[in-house]
């Protein structure tokens, strides 16, 4: 039982290189999703994030005696959803199942789960990882199984250092999360992606909540908790095909945490198998300051939850037709439509990690259905707007100017309305709420002046103020000319073609 336990402060982590020279790892993930259900998974009260604590409760949910659950319809349907967009089975009867155990945020004492009845199930997603060209290389990841739970309260631990509850002077539990739906998505062992590991796993989360997102089940924010990762490792010696003891990495939090911690156990996991220790089957806990994991508790196979079915719920027994309704409802996969939508537009792959990276896609898309050529459509939204939302401290779609208003400015600047200084005082007003794009040009008397006489005068009168810039370009200096241009385009206040200028200027001077 008491296995001396190695732990890294004493121990000298095994370079990367080395472990793969060595190592065949197999990875799995354990992925659990928070649903945005308007209501709790077996009873009415709301899900709302960040309400007072033990606002959102009600004798189910805190597991009174004699309370009733009732299971949560619309659930059931994004859980169905989720197992389709991942290639899964749907479970034509499954049954709910108690996980018996005992944690101070869980009050009935156990988890309503779903044990060997999953309602999806045998399932994969193909997850893109770059290669050494820089281009996309495909992993199948084999899905087991994605089940529906509930999940637990939260514990506050108050008066330690870390919020741990290691030297707490006392604990709170909130019981308002107690109950909200999860999916738990949990992969086959994933093995053959040796060195690239931690970029396979990191490369399944993303795509996993990029898909979850488009489903539009849960908003996926890992770093609110509504979406968490349990990183499994094993590691086998190199082409023995055996799987290794594995430890179970808790909460990791970000996705570039998941592609350290499978490195950060990747190497440890080799350091204490070359010291000639084994490994301990335990979870571990992921410290994102210091980017190592520690020991949490020992985990057997055979734990026993002895889990049996519920007896208060009725099976969930989704009909053919139910489930094929729901199919037709699935989003184009978001990795496929990036690739269609890269190849439309012709950005590059760094443009294109751009728009993605900004959440811009659905907006850029939306301008250039309005007719903008893609590459002024992502140079407004990725320049002047992406700065724009970052002063305001939102996100790009989350701002008040429209993929409508973006098409219009362009349209103006394409027909010579605007030039882009102009269009970005347009924009200005744009959130200033002054009106459309026309009638900001009207109120605020932006439009290019391409009156050729007040053009010409104040060309004449730019090279009568700067006599020596003047004789520069006579003298065939050419390159001075922009400074004749900056004093044209300063008395016409900007709403002048700078073009044009230059054109004027040189015939004047030629
Ligand atoms: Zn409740």
């Amino acid at each position: 039982m008491t296995e001396r336990r190695i732990e890294p402060v004493e121990m000298t982590l095994v370079p990367f290189d080395e472990v793969v020279e060595r190592f065949d790892p197999a990875l799995g993930l354990e992925v659990h999703v928070e649903l945005n259900t308007a209501s709790k998974m077996f009873c009415g009260c709301p899900t709302e994030f960040g309400a007072e604590p033990n606002t959102q409760v009600c004798p189910t949910c805190l597991g009174l005696p004699g309370a009733m659950p009732v299971v949560n319809r619309k659930a059931v349907e994004s859980a169905i959803r989720i197992g389709l967009a991942l290639n899964c089975d749907i479970a034509e009867w499954c049954r709910f199942a108690r996980k018996n155990y005992f944690y101070p945020d869980m009050p009935k004492n156990f988890q309503t789960s779903q044990y060997d009845e999953p309602i999806a199930f045998e399932g994969y997603m193909d997850v893109t990882v770059p290669n050494e060209e820089g281009d996309g290389e495909t992993f199948r990841v084999e899905i087991e199984r994605a089940h529906m739970e509930e999940d637990t309260g939260k514990s506050l631990h108050v008066g330690g250092a870390t919020g741990r509850i290691h030297g707490a002077d006392h604990s709170l539990v909130d019981y308002n999360r107690a109950g909200i739906p999860l999916i738990e998505i949990v992969t086959k062992p994933i093995v053959g992606a040796g060195a690239k590991a931690p970029e396979v796993a990191r490369a399944y989360v993303a795509q996993l909540r990029d898909l979850i997102v488009a489903l539009g089940v849960s908003d996926a924010r890992m770093e609110q908790g509504s979406m968490r990762a349990d990183v499994n490792l094993s590691l086998s010696p190199k082409g023995s095909g055996v799987l290794g003891t594995r430890t179970e990495t808790k909460n990791v939090n970000s996705l570039r945490s998941v592609e350290r911690a499978v490195r950060f156990e990747m190497s440890r996991h080799a350091a204490v198998l070359e010291s000639g220790q084994k490994i301990l089957q335990e979870t571990r806990h992921w410290h994102e300051d210091t980017g190592v994991t520690t020991s949490g508790r020992e985990k057997s196979d055979a734990e026993d939850y002895r889990y049996f079915p519920e007896p208060d719920l009725v099976p969930v027994a989704p009909s053919r037709e139910w489930v094929e309704e729901l199919r037709g409802t699935l989003p184009e996969n978001p990795t496929a439509r990036r690739a269609r939508l890269q190849g439309e537009w012709g950005f590059s792959d760094l443009e294109m990690r751009d728009a993605v990276g900004a959440g811009a896609l659905d907006v850029i898309e939306q301008t250039i259905a309005a007719g903008t050529a893609p590459q002024a459509a992502r140079k407004w939204w990725l320049g002047e707007l992406a700065r724009r939302a970052n002063e305001q401290g939102v996100d790009v779609p989350a701002l008040s100017v429209t993929p409508a208003d973006v098409a219009r400015v362009q349209a103006l600047v394409d027909e010579g309305t605007l030039n882009d200084k102009l269009a970005r005082q347009v924009f200005d007003g744009l959130f200033a709420g002054e009106g459309t794009p026309d009638e900001i040009v009207a109120a605020r008397g932006l439009a290019i002046v391409s009156d050729e006489g007040a053009l010409s005068a104040a060309v004449d009168n730019a090279i009568a103020a700067n006599p020596d810039v003047a004789d520069k370009i006579r003298d065939g200096k050419v390159a001075a000319a922009g400074a004749l241009i900056g004093a044209v385009m300063k008395e016409m206040r900007g709403q002048a073609d700078a073009g044009r200028v230059r054109e004027l200027i040189l015939e004047k001077l030629s």
